[in-house]
């Protein structure tokens, strides 16, 4: 059977698709990893096999970010959750303040941690319109005294996006990007850090990536745990511990995917052609579908959309049937969600407006 014809059309918003190129050669490197006899499951993080795949990791990602050479790559463990302790325990000293722009879930579980260690405030937040869209970046004030201002990049579960970043001047700027993270180009040095679940956009869950500027480092509290410290992870190039070594492995040759497609650029077009076979059919469909984002706040990555009550159950069970994957929207908020990750091909974001458009004209 071919083996392209068994794989769904898959829209899952994390875990997520992954490339199946990148499954096919992990599949053939499984049993024997490069005549080594063994996976990289089996070997020693310490051997030479495995600290060249780690490095070439780095590497790659270092090249296709564009990241300055002032800038860490790290691999942690915890997930992005993790990282909503971490960085105010590293970087937020009791009484100090630290600005939180509030644009969904994911900022108000980053906020509810920061409070344990210092003084976090809302500088903005668009909860009030049901986080339909990002604030305007000229409504946003800053605190000059802030240790620093936290913001979520990509809104996975409303499904919005920021499409130009603020400039915070001296106060160091951090980004959640776990959901958008490489789908586009963007202007590292604006950032003091960045941080990302890998399992969404780079590989699967076990991995978090963190890219951290030096200077920005130095800033750190240092009485705090050593596997809560950066700096522990810095000084041993993420080898303090055994880290996920098959899930490194792995976003490495996400990477090089990414490498072979043309590199972020083409993947940016991609992106932009697969979100908008899907958008396009809600802005067509006079209101059958209603996008959940404001227009100028959409997002590449999560497309989320409501269908009138009951229809929306039936859209969900005729999708399921059809071989759609995925498209509840996340259990706080309901509705559908298409999540379009880099590795989810364009054909299933053009099955998936198609399905749209027939369950539209036969419902309607
Ligand atoms: C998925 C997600 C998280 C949580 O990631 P975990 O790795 O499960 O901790 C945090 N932030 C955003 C924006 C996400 O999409």
């Amino acid at each position: 059977m071919n083996q392209t014809n068994t794989r769904a059309y898959n829209f899952n918003p994390g875990p997520s698709a992954l490339p199946l190129e990148v499954l096919e050669k992990a599949q053939r490197e499984l049993i024997n990893f490069r005549g080594t006899g063994m996976s990289i499951m089996e070997m020693s993080h310490r051997s030479s096999t495995f600290e060249e795949i780690h490095n070439g990791a780095i590497a790659r990602l270092k090249k296709l970010f564009s990241i300055p050479d002032d800038y860490e790559v790290l691999f942690l463990q915890g997930g992005a959750s993790l990282q909503f302790s971490m960085i105010p325990m590293n970087f937020l000293k009791a009484g100090q303040k630290a600005g939180y722009i509030m644009t969904g879930s994911w900022s108000e579980k980053a906020f509810k941690e920061a409070k344990l260690f210092g003084e976090p405030y809302q500088i903005a937040s668009t909860k009030e319109n049901k986080y339909r869209n990002i604030p305007a970046l000229q409504d946003i004030q800053y605190d000059l005294d802030a240790a620093y201002v936290h913001l979520t990049s990509n809104n996975t579960i409303y499904g919005t996006g920021w499409h130009d970043f603020p400039d915070t001047g001296n106060i160091p700027l951090i980004a959640d990007m776990s959901s958008d993270i490489m789908s586009k180009p963007i202007d590292v040095s604006k950032f003091s850090m960045i941080y990302a679940g890998a399992q969404k956009n780079l590989g699967p869950s076990g991995v978090t990536v963190v890219i951290i500027r030096k200077d920005f480092l130095e800033t750190a509290i240092t009485e705090i745990p050593t596997m809560l410290k950066y700096s522990t992870f810095v000084e041993n190039n993420s080898l303090y511990n055994t880290p996920p070594t098959f899930g490194i492995y792995m976003l490495g040759e996400v990477l090089n995917w990414i490498e072979d497609k043309g590199g972020l650029s083409e993947i940016t077009k991609l992106n932009e052609e697969k979100a908008k076979v899907i958008y396009d059919v809600i802005d067509r469909s006079n209101g059958f579908y209603t996008g959940h984002a404001t227009p100028e706040s959409r997002s590449l990555m999560n497309i989320t959309f409501r269908i009138a009550e009951e229809l929306e159950k039936q859209f969900l069970v005729e999708a399921k049937e059809a071989g759609f994957v995925g498209l509840n929207g996340h259990r706080s908020v309901g509705g559908c969600r298409a999540s379009t990750y880099n590795a989810v091909p364009f054909e299933a974001c053009q099955a998936l407006s198609d399905f749209m458009v027939e369950f539209q004209n036969k419902h309607q």
